[in-house]
């Protein structure tokens, strides 16, 4: 699914420099469920924007569905974007002014879609997500595991094929996370591969695979023995 090696990533502060990322060799492979932790400022966030095509790394190689993304046009960038990734965020990101189903159905008009198959499909992934009453409100008539839910359906909308989630429960109480949980664990049992960054132990350890950053360098990359978070829900 995805291959990286040697990956370097610094930001330029002023005069200096800052060196996040110092050499990062990961592989994930179709079907994984994987918590990418480490302390804040590790580089989390950093790693997983380069994944998603949102930031570029400045040296190494990354392979996604055996397609080198290196030095591709803004253009290229974002079809592939919409064809292959989908992202969960901590703060949601919906857009407050559209209600859940103009949310849901936003990548598919940027993947062309006509009007009322979007609007289909969008109904679809709400309701998967239990939310198909909910669909004409607003954000912010929404509880955060509510409109967590929505972002999620919105980034399945377009199928894609590797889900990325920074901090998906960063801001939901422990309850409402783990239902989040419990729903992301069931997409990957329908194969979906997932990657995912958390700073909690208990949200980890409901993945398959923990890889700890530490100092820009990854170090700890261990199978676990995944916890369900259906028997807390
Ligand atoms: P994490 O997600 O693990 O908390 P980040 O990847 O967000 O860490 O950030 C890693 C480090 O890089 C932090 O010290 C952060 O302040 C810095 N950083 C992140 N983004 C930028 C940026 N766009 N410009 C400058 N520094 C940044
Ligand atoms: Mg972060």
């Amino acid at each position: 699914m995805l291959k990286i090696h040697q990956l370097q990533k610094s930001y330029a502060i002023g005069d200096s420099s800052l060196h996040v990322l110092k050499g990062i060799n990961l592989e994930v492979e179709e079907g994984e469920m994987v918590a990418i932790m480490g302390s804040s400022g590790s580089g989390k966030s950093t790693l997983l924007n380069i994944i998603g095509m949102l930031d570029e790394a400045d040296s190494g190689d990354y392979i996604l569905d055996g397609l080198p993304i290196k030095n591709l046009t803004e253009k290229k960038a974002a079809v592939y974007r919409n064809k292959f990734l989908g992202f969960i965020f901590q703060s949601f990101n919906l857009i407050n002014y559209k209600n859940a189903l103009e949310n849901v159905a936003l990548p598919l008009y940027y993947q062309g879609m006509k009007r009322k198959a979007r609007q289909e499909k969008a109904l679809f992934h709400l309701e998967k997500v239990g939310l198909a009453n909910w669909a004409k409100h607003l954000p912010k008539e929404l509880s955060g595991g509510q409109k967590q839910r929505v972002a999620i359906a919105r980034a399945l909308a377009a199928n894609p094929k590797l889900l990325l989630a920074d901090e998906p429960t960063g801001a939901l109480d422990t309850k409402t996370s783990y239902d989040i949980m419990a729903f992301i664990q069931q997409l990957n049992n329908e194969g979906k591969t997932i990657l995912m960054v958390t700073h909690e132990e208990d949200i980890a350890n409901m993945c398959k695979r923990i890889v700890r950053l530490r100092d820009g360098v990854i170090m700890e990359d261990k199978k676990v023995n995944q916890v369900s978070a259906l028997q807390y829900v």
